[in-house]
């Protein structure tokens, strides 16, 4: 039982109960049919819409799971958090600052929308932000630059296997993502993006497929609960001081145009992306993956948002927490 303001998560317990919790929260939200795959890239609508799992994995490298954890989909938006934190790594905070801000929109994640004053995108976790990030990643070519987007997705994941693109996915974005061109040739004009739009935008869609499972999703997450470092492997994989950076824009921009409810309720940071994927962190103690396809009209999915709602409850996640009736 937690006392104080200070979540304290009792290992002993969280073994004995997340199992449960776990499961229970599977077969409840198993039967839920609302929502729609995201159609939009042709490929991500070939995708089985019953497909549901939840993973947990704690920063001491215990994993819980649940439902199809194994089944490997196309990463998305969720690959944001992960550009962002390389391009913080490659240039500092100050000069990031000046590509892509850290202001939520309260629009759409494909909003064709800069800041009026700065020209800026409002922030790295929408599309616009996102490209300019992707944008920024150092390397001497396209080659040099996906190589090291891939490895750092590797640190995260911890593999022994290789990490790859998903080049039906890959090429269905970019032969159809017409949208996200026309943002990058706005940011063209305005100079937050000089190098070629097609290589970035090849860079951008290439990290999007990226291929995961749910699993990858809680251990990545529980890198960044666990100050950048793998809980597994124990390998660093980001710059812990950088997290502050990644967490504070993923608690304020990371779950689409619902980003204010989702801090209300559930509080913790989080990202989301259209291949039904969310990746929740609670610093310091452990990391949340949830894959279930369906989507609601922001594009988060319906069940994942129930599941990490009930979690949050449940455990007692949210950072700010105090009534001292938590479990932990
Ligand atoms: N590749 C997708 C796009 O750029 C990602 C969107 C998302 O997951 O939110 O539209």
């Amino acid at each position: 039982m937690r006392v104080s303001c200070q979540l304290h998560v009792n290992q002993g317990d969280l073994e004995i109960v997340l199992p449960d919790i776990l499961k229970e929260l599977h077969s409840k939200y198993k039967s839920m049919q609302e929502g729609a795959v995201a159609n939009y890239i042709p490929e991500l609508a070939k995708v089985n819409p019953d497909l549901f799992s939840i993973c947990i994995v704690t920063v001491d490298g215990q994993v819980y799971e649940v439902g199809d954890y194994e089944q490997l989909f196309t990463i998305q938006s969720i690959s944001k958090v992960f550009a962002y934190g390389l391009a913080l790594e490659d240039h500092g905070l100050d000069y990031v600052l000046t590509r892509v801000g850290v202001e939520p929109t309260g629009d759409a994640f494909n909003a064709i929308v800069l800041d009026e004053q700065s020209k800026r995108p409002y922030n790295p976790m929408v599309n616009a932000g996102a490209i300019a990030t992707t944008s920024l990643i150092k390397g001497s070519g396209p080659t040099e630059r996906l190589n090291r987007m891939l490895d750092m997705f590797r640190r995260y994941i911890g593999r022994d296997r290789d990490v790859f693109v998903d080049i039906s996915a890959f090429t269905s974005e970019r032969s159809t993502g017409h949208r996200n061109r026309a943002m990058a040739y706005l940011m063209l004009n305005f100079g937050m993006i000089d190098r070629n739009i097609e290589e970035a935008l090849d860079l951008y869609f290439q990290q999007c497929a990226v291929i995961v499972n749910c699993q990858d999703l809680a251990l990545m997450a529980a890198t960044l609960a666990n100050r950048g470092i793998n809980p597994i492997t124990k390998e660093q994989a980001v710059d812990s001081r950088y997290i502050k950076d990644i967490l504070s824009v993923m608690y304020t921009c990371g779950m689409y145009n619902f980003a204010g409810e989702w801090a209300y309720k559930v509080g913790i940071p989080a990202k989301s992306g259209v291949c039904g994927g969310i990746l929740a962190v609670v610093p310091h103690k452990m990391g949340i993956g949830v894959f279930s396809p369906r989507l609601d009209a922001r594009g988060n999915s319906v069940r994942g948002v129930k599941v990490c709602e009930e979690l949050s409850q449940q455990l007692g996640l949210h950072l700010f927490e105090c009534s001292g009736q938590s479990r932990f």
